[in-house]
C-alpha cells in the first residue's frame, strides 16, 4: 500500500498544511501590523515635521524681517535636512521664494502651512510650506515590516520543525510500523507480537496504543479461531478416517457373515499365490459347500438359512489362525478358506478338524428349534505353475468330487 504512487503520509499531510496555514497567518498579522505601523508612522511624520516648522519659525521671521536672504536660506537648508521634511519652500511677503528639499515633492497635497510672523508683532512677513518625505516614511515602515517578518519567519519555521519532529514521532513512525505490521500479517505470524517505538508516556495511554490493543487481541481471537478449526478438521478427519476405514471393511466384507467376500478374493488371492512362488512359501486352499443347504430354506425359510450360514461362517473363522488364515464367501452357501504358510497335509486336517466339527454342532434357533448341518471340502495346495484361478478351480472340482462320494467328507490333491 505505502508503494502505491496514491499513499501520502498523515504526518506530510498534516505539516505541509501547517506550514501553508502558518504562513498565511502570518500574511495577515503582517499586513495588519504593518498598516498600523503606517497609520501610526504618518501621524508621527506630520507632528514632527510640524515640530520642526515651528522651531525654525522665529529664526525665519527675524531673517525675513531684517531681509537677509542668505539666513532665509539657512534656514530653509537646515529644515530640509531633517529626515522626515521632504521639501521646504518659504514665501516672504516681498514675494521672494525659497526652497529646499526635493523639488519633485513641491506643491504636493497635504503640505503643513505655517505662518511667519514679524520678530515684535506686526503683519506676517511670510509663510512656510512643509512636505512630509514620503520615502522616509517608506523606509521606516519597510524596515519594521522586514523585521516582523523575519521575526514571525524564524518563529513559524521554529514551529512547523517542531511539530514535524512530533508528528513523525508521536504518529508518522507508529502508523507506519503498525501498516507495515498488518500488510505482513499472515495466518503462520499470528503469534509474532506487535512492536512499535513510541517515546515513553508514563502509563498513558492514546488512540494509537488502543489501536495496537486491537490489532493483539485481532490476533488472540484469530489464533483461537484458527486453533479451533484446527481442532474441528482433526476431530473430522478422524471420523472421516474412520468412516473410510469402515467403508474400506465394508467393501471388503460380505455383509451377511462379515468373511471377505468375493472381491477381496480376486485381490489377495493371486498376491498370496505370487507369494508362494516368490519365496517357496506353502499355500493351500479349500473350498467347503453345505450339503443340502436348499433343504433348509425349503424347509424353514431364508432368514433361518440365513442364520445357518452366518453361524457357519463364524464356527469356521474360529478356528482359523487370526491374522494368517482367511475365510471369504465365494458364493451362495459357498466358502474360501485361504491357509498361508499350510502344506497340502496340514490344510486337510485343518479341512477334517473343520468338517468335524461343523457337523458335531447344533444350531439352536429362536422358537426352541436345532439345526444340524454338514459341509464338503475340496483341498488343494499351490503348485508350481499355478494362478490363481487355477487352484480355485482344482479346489472347486475335488469339492464336486466330495459331493459326488456321497457328502460330508474332504477330497484333497497337490
Ligand atoms: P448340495 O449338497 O449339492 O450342495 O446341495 P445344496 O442344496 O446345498 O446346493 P444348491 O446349490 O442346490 O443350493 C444352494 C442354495 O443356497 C440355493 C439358495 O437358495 C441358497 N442360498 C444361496 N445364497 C443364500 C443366502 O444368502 N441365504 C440363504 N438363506 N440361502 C441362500
Ligand atoms: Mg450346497
Ligand atoms: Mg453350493
Amino acid at each position: 500500500m505505502t508503494d502505491s504512487p496514491l499513499f501520502r503520509p498523515i504526518a506530510a499531510r498534516l505539516i505541509r498544511r501547517t506550514i501553508v496555514l502558518s504562513a498565511l497567518c502570518v500574511a495577515v498579522v503582517l499586513a495588519l501590523q504593518t498598516w498600523l505601523l503606517w497609520q501610526q508612522h504618518r501621524q508621527r511624520l506630520v507632528e514632527v515635521v510640524e515640530t520642526v516648522g515651528s522651531t525654525h519659525v522665529p529664526l525665519l521671521g527675524v531673517a525675513l524681517w531684517d531681509i537677509e536672504p542668505q539666513a532665509v536660506q539657512l534656514q530653509v537648508r537646515a529644515i530640509a535636512s531633517w529626515p522626515e521634511v521632504g521639501h521646504v519652500r518659504v514665501r516672504a511677503a516681498t514675494g521672494q521664494v525659497f526652497e529646499g528639499g526635493d523639488a519633485s515633492l513641491a506643491g504636493a497635497p497635504h503640505s503643513h502651512v505655517v505662518e511667519i510672523s514679524a520678530p515684535r508683532g506686526g503683519p506676517p512677513v511670510g509663510q512656510l510650506e512643509l512636505v512630509a518625505d514620503p520615502a522616509h516614511l517608506h523606509s521606516v515602515v519597510g524596515r519594521n515590516a522586514l523585521q516582523m517578518l523575519m521575526g514571525y519567519g524564524v518563529l513559524v519555521t521554529a514551529l512547523c520543525v517542531l511539530i514535524a519532529v512530533m508528528l513523525r514521532r508521536e504518529l508518522q513512525t507508529p502508523l507506519e510500523s503498525m501498516a507495515r505490521f498488518a500488510a505482513e500479517l499472515t495466518p503462520e505470524q499470528l503469534t509474532k507480537p506487535l512492536q512499535i517505538e513510541r517515546p515513553t508516556r508514563q502509563g498513558r495511554v492514546d488512540e494509537i496504543d488502543v489501536l495496537a490493543d486491537g490489532i493483539s487481541k485481532l490476533q488472540a481471537g484469530l489464533r483461537g479461531h484458527i486453533a479451533n478449526l484446527d481442532d474441528l478438521v482433526a476431530e473430522r478427519t478422524e471420523k472421516l478416517e474412520l468412516l473410510v476405514e469402515e467403508i474400506h471393511r465394508l467393501s471388503m466384507t460380505d455383509a451377511l457373515t462379515g468373511a471377505y467376500n468375493r472381491r477381496t478374493i480376486d485381490d489377495r488371492l493371486p498376491s498370496e499365490v505370487e507369494r508362494a512362488h516368490r519365496y517357496g512359501r506353502d499355500l493351500s486352499v479349500l473350498f467347503l459347500d453345505l450339503d443340502h443347504f436348499k433343504q433348509i430354506n425349503d424347509s424353514h425359510g431364508h432368514p433361518v438359512g440365513d442364520v445357518v450360514l452366518r453361524h457357519m461362517a463364524n464356527c469356521v473363522r474360529e478356528r482359523l489362525r487370526s491374522g494368517v488364515d482367511w475365510i471369504a464367501r465365494y458364493g451362495g452357501e459357498e466358502f474360501l478358506v485361504v491357509l498361508p504358510e499350510t502344506p497340502l497335509d496340514s490344510a486337510v486336517a485343518t479341512a477334517e478338524r473343520l468338517r468335524e466339527r461343523i457337523a458335531a454342532e447344533l444350531i439352536v434357533l429362536d422358537g426352541g428349534l436345532n439345526l444340524s448341518i454338514t459341509a464338503s471340502f475340496g483341498v488343494t495346495a499351490c503348485r508350481e505353475g499355478d494362478d490363481s484361478s487355477t487352484l480355485l478351480a482344482r479346489a472347486d472340482a475335488l469339492l464336486y468330487e466330495a459331493k459326488l462320494a456321497g457328502r460330508n467328507r474332504v477330497a484333497s490333491s497337490t
